[in-house]
């Protein structure tokens, strides 16, 4: 079977319709486990955004002028495909973005799903039909928003990016996709392959890697009606700040803070498991991460005692080389910052139970306890696979403690009694919240966005896509038009 990427169609090259040459300097492709430079990547400047998004402004109305089922026939080839290479695909994420081979089997998974999903979306009803005078037909139809700009992070290259790709091209837009250029090819250049091998008209869409120059070119390009970005929350509210100056619709789906509260009378055996999941899944570098475990003070003690156990017991190392629990974190930037907040938890009174020294880009499971209020470890996203252990009271003082953060993205609540656990979620202010689960969850057909400074009030999946992708138009049809008295 010919490989889904060979190198010498994306080295050096952009995607545009066509695999092109860029201008503007190359960066290297790098695995962060070795340090090992996988290949050459071309970065676009803020000439090549602006190309890419009149291209695709100029194309877009004809695909959405196709049938609804010959859109639709793009998304089921495009699914094939994918399925066709999902080892690769799997491959490149574990090399390019230091995923466990387990981590980077279910984000390919899921991405196949979002294609499964966005093939069902062109033959959807579209709108209604309003109550009108008689004699006229009203409708409120959702129409496509034109060209979207979707800019995307590291740590779920492909899913983050193909959420949000996939289902805008669905509902009859054009995209032009920024990858984070840390891993541009396992979540830009996969997406540009399956949907060339899948048929989908050529300048439709463009994946130009790049840095924040590259998203700040395309939020004030004026050829892209909205921005999706996922990210961190500085870089989100710069970019809200430039589309509202261009008046571009604009979906933030940003950082969080997420707490995990285990009630006295959870099943511990459970309640370690999932904090184990929640807090350490791909190094904790993940949006929905448990960066808080809040622990009921009758089972602290124990909780603490099997966590720190099982934190020794995890296993670091290159995943690419055979089964370890927790691979690389992405680069030295993204290591000292997690070091850095251990170190000043520690200052503020934190116990350092175990791990807390990287070696290399390689982060053990730490954990931290006696974490207070007043800590960065309480209140920082660390974005590494480090546990912060807060003992509470009763039920209220957990609310209190989960809802003590500008971030709102997920919560989860373990209890067996599941009355308790969901009268104390429904206090909670998030925009995901799990009862009897950890915070790290997404299905593709759900809703998935936050409150507060981890989203702009967007969601993205499921049943939001025609919210977030479309605009409503009203449209109305008399047989003849009236004659009006003035
Ligand atoms: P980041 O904000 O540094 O980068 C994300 C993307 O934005 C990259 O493509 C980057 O090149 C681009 N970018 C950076 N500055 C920009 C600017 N001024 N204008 C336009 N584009 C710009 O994020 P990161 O540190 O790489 O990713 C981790 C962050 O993303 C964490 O805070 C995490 O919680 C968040 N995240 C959120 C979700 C979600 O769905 N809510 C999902 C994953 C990650």
């Amino acid at each position: 079977m010919q490989p889904l990427l060979p190198a010498e169609l994306w080295n050096e090259h952009l995607f545009t319709g066509q695999w092109q040459a860029g201008q503007a300097p190359t960066t290297a492709v790098l695995e962060p486990a070795t340090g090992t430079t996988l290949g050459t990547l071309a970065n676009a400047d803020a000439d090549q955004v602006a190309r890419s998004t009149k291209a695709a402004h100029l194309v877009q109305a004809k695909w959405f002028q196709l049938s609804y089922d010959e859109r639709a026939a793009v998304f089921r080839k495009a699914a094939q495909v994918a399925e066709r290479h999902a080892n690769e695909i799997a491959d490149w994420l574990v090399r390019e973005s230091g995923s466990t081979r387990e981590k980077a089997e279910f984000e390919t998974r899921l991405s196949i799903k979002v294609l499964h999903e966005s093939a069902s979306l062109p033959s959807r009803s579209q709108g209604e039909v309003l109550p009108s005078v008689p004699g006229r037909l009203s409708l409120a139809r959702r129409r496509p928003l034109g060209v979207i700009g979707v800019i995307s992070p590291f740590n779920f290259p492909l899913y983050l990016a193909i959420r949000a790709v996939a289902p805008a091209l669905a509902t009859g837009n054009a995209v032009v996709l920024k990858p984070d250029p840390r891993t541009a090819v396992c979540g830009g250049f996969v997406i540009a392959r399956v949907f060339e091998l899948a048929g989908l008209p050529a300048g439709l869409l463009h994946v130009l890697p790049g840095g924040a120059d590259a998203g700040a070119a395309l939020t004030s390009d004026a050829h892209v009606a909205m921005i999706q970005f996922t990210g961190s929350t500085g870089a989100g509210r710069k970019v809200g700040e430039a589309a509202g100056r261009h008046l571009k619709k604009v979906s933030l789906e940003l950082g969080g803070k997420n707490s995990l509260i285990v009630l006295d009378d959870a099943d511990l055996d459970l309640a370690l498991a999932n904090a184990t999941w929640g807090v350490y899944l791909h190094q904790g570098q993940i949006c929905m991460s448990t960066g808080r475990l809040l622990v009921q003070r009758g089972i602290y003690e124990r909780f603490l005692e099997r966590l720190v156990a099982k934190a020794r017991s995890l296993s670091v190392g290159d995943p690419a080389k055979g089964q370890v629990h927790l691979g690389p974190l992405i680069n030295a930037q993204q290591c000292e910052n997690a070091q850095r907040i251990v170190q000043a938890a520690q200052q503020a009174g934190a116990k350092l139970e175990v791990g807390g020294e990287p070696q290399g880009l390689f982060f053990p499971a730490t954990v931290l306890s006696g974490v207070t209020r007043d800590n960065p470890a309480f209140n920082e996203e660390i974005f590494g696979p480090v546990a912060v252990v807060v003992p509470f009271d009763t039920d209220a003082d957990a609310v209190a403690l989960a809802n003590d953060t500008e971030y709102g993205l997920s919560a989860a609540v373990l209890s067996q009694d599941v009355g308790r656990a969901l009268k104390l979620g429904e206090q909670l202010r998030v925009g995901l919240l799990h009862i009897n689960d950890q915070t790290v969850n997404d299905e593709v057909v759900n809703p998935f966005g936050g409150v507060g400074a981890s989203g702009n009030g967007a969601s993205i999946g499921g049943p939001a896509n025609w919210e977030e992708f479309t605009q409503w138009q009203w449209l109305t049809v008399k047989g003849e038009a009236p004659a009006y008295p003035l």
